[in-house]
């Protein structure tokens, strides 16, 4: 399972870094950075898909198995 992130489409809410901070982080000018390259940690995926599920701009999504 990789994350997917859409630069373009975030609105910098930070939800995501609120729910999963193991998986990213708020850059200078409030929108999210992936904190994790490649594959997810199996510990961190209920948080990835916690993230994913509550972007209001559909700005991160989940690849693979
Ligand atoms: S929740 Fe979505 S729109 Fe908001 S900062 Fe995270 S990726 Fe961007």
């Amino acid at each position: 399972m990789r994350i997917r992130y859409d630069r373009d489409a975030c609105q910098g809410h930070n939800r995501c870094y609120l729910l999963a901070p193991e998986l990213f982080d708020v850059d200078d000018d409030g929108y999210a950075v992936l904190r994790v390259e490649g594959e997810v940690p199996e510990e961190l995926r209920g948080k990835a898909q916690l993230a994913v599920d509550n972007c209001p701009e559909y700005a991160i999504g989940l690849d693979g198995d």
